[in-house]
């Protein structure tokens, strides 16, 4: 609904810049070639539908979302479209779900602790911790809302000590997690 609220918004816009141009108002029709405006609005549709495709939209590090995330809006994810990470209560987009239950088992394995703090945050709840904790561009430690990977159920807070913060460097991104963020030695992304 949302893409579709957008589409019709943003062909409104098209509409308004459309109008007044003359070349395109008072264009007569010739024979063979069609210059109506219905014609000109299935354009526009059709145009503005490509841009809104899955690979259009961008996740906060510029990696394109992937297709299954694309029809949702950041921080909008129904949790029946998530997926449990093992039994911590916590939950993130299908893969990283599974990746992360599977990295926190094998290092437990290796004898090795990481314990999960964060992982999908809401809209709300990013904008709360803007209130508590500052926008990361101006020296704080959370993303505008709206942006963060958090919101795309894609991130993860840890709880490591220096033992496991060494065994996540070296081996986290084998199941696809890369400590994308400088100053947050906590925050893991899944790449996709
Ligand atoms: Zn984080």
């Amino acid at each position: 609904m949302e893409q579709i609220s957008a589409i019709v918004a943003r062909v409104a816009q098209l509409q308004q810049l459309v109008a007044p141009t003359p070349a395109v108002v008072a264009r007569p029709a010739t024979a063979g070639t069609s210059t109506s405006f219905a014609d000109a609005l299935a354009g526009a549709v059709a145009a503005v539908a490509v841009d809104t495709s899955p690979s259009s939209v961008r996740r906060v590090n510029g990696d394109p979302l992937p297709q299954g995330l694309a029809r949702y809006e950041n921080g909008r994810i129904p949790a029946d479209a998530l997926s449990p990470v093992g039994d911590t209560g916590h939950r993130l987009w299908q893969p990283a779900a599974e990746a992360l239950t599977r990295l926190v088992a094998d290092a437990r394995a290796q004898g090795v602790t990481i314990g999960i703090t964060d992982s999908y945050r809401t809209y709300e709840t990013q904008a709360d911790l803007v209130r508590r904790k500052g926008l990361y561009s101006q020296g704080g430690l959370a993303a505008a809302p709206g942006t963060s990977d958090h919101g795309w159920a894609l991130a993860t807070d840890l709880r490591l000590d220096d033992q496991a913060q060494a065994w996540m460097r070296a081996n986290a991104a084998r199941y696809g997690f890369a400590e994308d963020t400088p100053r947050e030695p906590w925050h893991w992304a899944f790449q996709t």
